[in-house]
């Protein structure tokens, strides 16, 4: 079973050689045990943070230990009557090829159906990611048909996935992204109105005469996933009363500051912020999921995938999700 664990923590900017790859036995099951063949490795932002042994909301991760990480697969072995060989399964299984897993604690495998949705999307747009976009949409932004929604880091898994849940809402869409090819992608593939390339417009000024542009009305709620002076130049647009979801400041995961420069927005646009971790909020996953799984299944959301090949394969995928270079979801093809 080769498994990627974490072998030191990152001083400043992640790099491969925080990561070590090693090979084990997979151990014999015990009753109540599944053990999961791997297809699938998602690669997440949240990652990061977990590397780092600095307080959050979430324990870091132990060193020496196999780096936690969502998975598609199957059952090769089941010593739990709720599974059987063959059940094609997601769950946490982490960097490595096999998982044994306690098949009856809750939440930590579920079955799923293929017959409609492929099976690498629910590491995506009928998963984590997709129920990120879900809940902060849905939840904090409470959009009505016709308001304004803005979303950065628009092309990739959540931004995918809120694109098509704020049109089926009824809203004016509009992407930020990094670079020409992902700004087309949003509007030609993924239903934005408008997508703003940050690249080009790289200071808050800039970004708040394109968002003027792309947004006549103003701004009634914007899914913050990036950081920096995107939310600067959104606050300069916002509407009375806009609401900003919080779902990630990737900007800053290896340590950049991400300063605000213009607060008391927030009191003249009389706006609510909120935070929100998707692992808190169980009780909305069967909803979301069945909204997310109806758009996939419909063709309403086709989510775009960045394959890399094989387990060595993931540190590398991983640095590089940090810096935009995947397109679409990150995943890492774990059988050949
Ligand atoms: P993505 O598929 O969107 O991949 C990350 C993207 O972030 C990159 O492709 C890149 O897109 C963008 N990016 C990276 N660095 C920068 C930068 N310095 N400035 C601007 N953009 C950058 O990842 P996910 O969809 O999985 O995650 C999106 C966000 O959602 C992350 O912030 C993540 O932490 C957060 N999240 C939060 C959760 C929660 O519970 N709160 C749960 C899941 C995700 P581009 O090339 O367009 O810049």
């Amino acid at each position: 079973n080769q498994q990627i664990l974490l072998d030191n923590r990152p001083q400043g900017e992640a790099t491969e050689s925080n990561f070590r790859l090693v090979t084990a036995e997979v151990p014999a099951l015990q009753d109540g045990q599944v053990l999961v063949r791997h297809h699938y490795l998602s690669l997440d932002p949240y990652m990061r943070g977990r590397m780092n042994d600095s307080k959050s909301y979430a324990d870091a991760q132990p060193l020496g230990e196999v780096m936690i990480g969502g998975t598609v697969g199957e059952v090769v072995e089941s010593r739990n009557p709720k599974f059987a060989r063959g059940d094609q399964v997601v769950g946490m299984g982490g960097w490595q090829e096999y998982s044994v897993v306690d098949g009856d604690a809750p939440g930590m495998l579920r079955k799923v159906d293929t017959t409609h949705v492929p099976l690498s999307h629910y590491l995506g747009a009928v998963g984590m990611p997709g129920v990120t976009a879900w809940y902060g949409l849905v939840k904090i932004i409470a959009p009505k048909a016709g308001e304004t929604v803005v979303v950065s880091a628009a092309t990739g898994a959540v931004g995918s996935a809120f694109a098509a849940l704020a049109k089926a809402r009824g809203c004016r869409v509009v992407g930020i992204a990094g670079g020409p090819d992902k700004c087309r992608y949003a509007t030609e593939e993924l239903g934005f109105d408008v997508c703003i390339d940050y690249r080009e417009h790289g200071d808050i000024k800039a970004m708040s005469r394109a968002l003027k542009e792309a947004c006549p009305d103003g701004i009634d709620g914007y899914f913050e996933n990036v950081g920096g002076y995107i939310l600067d130049a959104v606050l300069l647009r916002a509407n009375a009363f806009a609401r900003v979801a919080v779902c990630g400041m990737i900007a800053g995961y290896d340590g950049q500051p991400l300063p605000l420069q213009n607060p008391a927005l927030i009191l003249i646009n009389r706006m609510k912020i909120e935070g929100f971790i998707v692992s808190e909020h169980m009780e909305v996953w069967p909803e979301a999921l069945k909204e997310l799984g109806t758009l996939v299944g419909s063709g309403k959301l086709r989510p775009r995938e960045t394959v890399a090949q094989g387990l060595a394969a993931a540190p590398g995928a991983f640095l590089g999700l940090l810096k935009g270079r995947n397109f679409g979801k990150q995943l890492v093809k774990i059988t050949p």
